[in-house]
């Protein structure tokens, strides 16, 4: 049995998840504890990988003990890190990683990007700002790739961002739900942008995810129906309307 240990996965969320440790790297051996000359202390990095989804984490453990110990001999041990005498200490990433949804055309990419960019370099009313451009910059692509008379499309795009989300929702592009997460990334972009205090670090977090969200039921999906869409028309069987025959 491998070494295991119980983590909430950054990558995909999953509470409490069995991370296997898939190897380890010791900063440093054998240190004296202050408290008792007599207990050596090791600080050791594991690479561990998610049970669910297999992506790699990296995390500190510390270990106390009477002699010393090689860590080639602790990785080829079974059961828990725990259960072998370490004590968790911390772990990267920590937080849920934002991941730029596909299909996204360059332009929303582009301030999508940013507003995760600015998330990692915790500056968070940068990130904030960059969501309200990225809704900004989608909502109009949408009007002007979505709705087939131009004149309309036109108007649509050259609305505030308020009303162009309330046209497109009564266009049919969005549904109330998503018109709904459309105005609380705009609200949250807005005070960002604008308000006196900074915006707070949950508040970033919170907005760059919900914004996660609207992206990939706004372009996302789509893109994902059409490519099944193409296979479908591309197969031989749709073609002749009947099942291959070997
Ligand atoms: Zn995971």
């Amino acid at each position: 049995m491998p070494l295991i240990v119980k983590i909430d996965c950054p990558h995909c969320h999953t509470k409490s998840s069995g991370f296997q440790v898939e190897g380890g790297f010791r900063r440093s051996s054998d240190l004296i504890s202050r408290r008792d000359p007599a207990v050596f202390i090791d600080e050791d990095w594991f690479l561990l990988s998610c049970g669910r989804c297999k992506k790699c984490i990296t995390a500190q453990y510390i270990s106390e003990h009477n002699s010393h110990r090689e860590l080639k001999n602790v990785l080829s041990q079974h059961g828990s890190l725990e259960d072998i005498g370490y004590t968790y200490k911390v772990h990267f990433p920590s937080e849920v990683t934002l991941e730029e949804p596909e299909h996204l055309p360059s332009k929303v990419a582009s301030p999508f990007r940013q507003a995760i960019s600015n998330i990692s370099a915790e500056n968070w009313d940068a990130a904030g700002t960059m969501v309200r451009k990225a809704l900004d910059v989608a909502t109009r692509d949408m009007a002007r790739t979505r709705i087939g008379n131009e004149k309309r499309s036109e108007t649509i795009v050259k609305l505030w961002l308020k009303k162009r989300i309330e046209a497109l929702t009564s266009e049919g592009l969005l549904t109330v739900d998503l018109s709904d997460l459309a105005g609380v990334l705009k609200d949250g972009g807005d005070e960002a942008a604008h308000d006196d205090e900074p915006y707070s670090k949950e508040d970033a977090i919170r907005l760059v995810g919900y914004a996660q969200a609207f992206l990939t039921y706004a372009y996302t999906v789509p893109g994902m129906v059409a490519e099944v869409r193409e296979r479908v028309e591309d197969s031989p069987s749709s073609n002749t309307g009947s099942r291959p025959t070997d």
